[in-house]
């Protein structure tokens, strides 16, 4: 099995809203603001080939919302998805899987893309594309208060294509042979993280439980997640897990970090080890 860091790209968000009740005078030292208040975030996903099989986990914002949207999302660097493919040797035509850990845009935008005739097409045309029902049903009918990261063009195109498939929503369930599904309710319904067995190692892909190292310490939850104390739950439980199990965490949004390990320490849980996945 090989894995490789893909990066599409980096964007930007407010940072008040990505540390939730953390006052700025403390996130600012780890995530620096602009004159805006906006951060800068990376849209880290990763690629995995597992036997034939060629496993691309969430792919990013895409390109296909017009200026206004993009507008407020400030997409900076030189980094895209299809760039970051081909450095290690691959096209969106390899991909056999497109997994999906939820359908918020800056996870799934890449999925969909706009043809000759403008219509909505999977980017992916050999992949079949994996969500699970609890998560999917809650998407496509959004409350008011998610609505603006459920775009109908990056999710309903999946379905009518006809790639679209569904995991059981079973803890653990098995993927492959190296990896199982893990599931957290806390940022949105039934969201899902592959734990990944590696070189003798546990890899957690933590999509949107554990965005950046600035969010380690329990209470700094997002204001995006729709439970929080839901959230703050399982940050516990998964890095209780972590710790005991000298897991790798590897971060989506963080704009410098790859990879870290945790320790707990009096104060709470901390960062003990960072380093990038091509040092495992
Ligand atoms: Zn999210």
């Amino acid at each position: 099995m090989k894995l490789y860091t893909i990066n599409a790209g980096y964007f930007k968000l407010d940072g008040g809203a990505m540390f939730g009740v953390v006052p700025k005078s403390i996130w600012q030292k780890s995530n620096p603001a602009d004159e805006n208040n906006l951060c800068s975030w990376a849209m880290r996903c990763l690629l995995i080939v597992d036997g034939e099989r060629v496993i691309l986990i969430d792919n990013g914002m895409g390109y296909k919302q017009d200026e206004k949207f993009l507008k407020h999302y400030y997409l900076h660097g030189d980094d895209t998805l299809e760039k970051s493919l081909a450095s290690h040797g691959f096209s969106k035509d390899d991909i056999t899987d497109v997994f999906l850990t939820h359908l918020h845009f800056d996870h799934c935008g890449g999925s969909i893309e706009r043809d000759s005739q403008e219509s909505l097409v999977p980017a992916f045309k050999n992949a079949t594309y994996w969500s699970n029902r609890a998560h999917w049903e809650w998407a496509v009918i959004p409350n008011d208060r998610e609505k603006a990261s459920f775009l109908k063009d990056n999710i309903l195109p999946i379905q009518e294509s006809g790639r679209l498939k569904f995991i059981d929503n079973q803890d653990g369930v098995t993927f492959t042979e190296n990896i199982k599904i893990r599931f957290a309710y806390g940022h949105t319904d039934s969201m899902m993280l592959p734990q990944i067995s590696y070189k003798g190692k546990t890899i957690l892909y933590m999509a949107d439980l554990l965005p950046s190292i600035g969010h380690i310490p329990l209470p700094y939850v997002m204001a995006y997640d729709m439970f929080p104390i839901k959230t703050l739950e399982e940050k516990k439980r998964y890095f209780e897990e972590a710790v005991e199990n000298d897991y790798i965490l590897y971060l989506e949004h963080d704009p410098v970090n790859e990879c870290c390990t945790l320790q707990e320490t009096e104060k709470g849980f901390r960062v003990k080890d960072v380093f990038k996945l091509t040092d495992i």
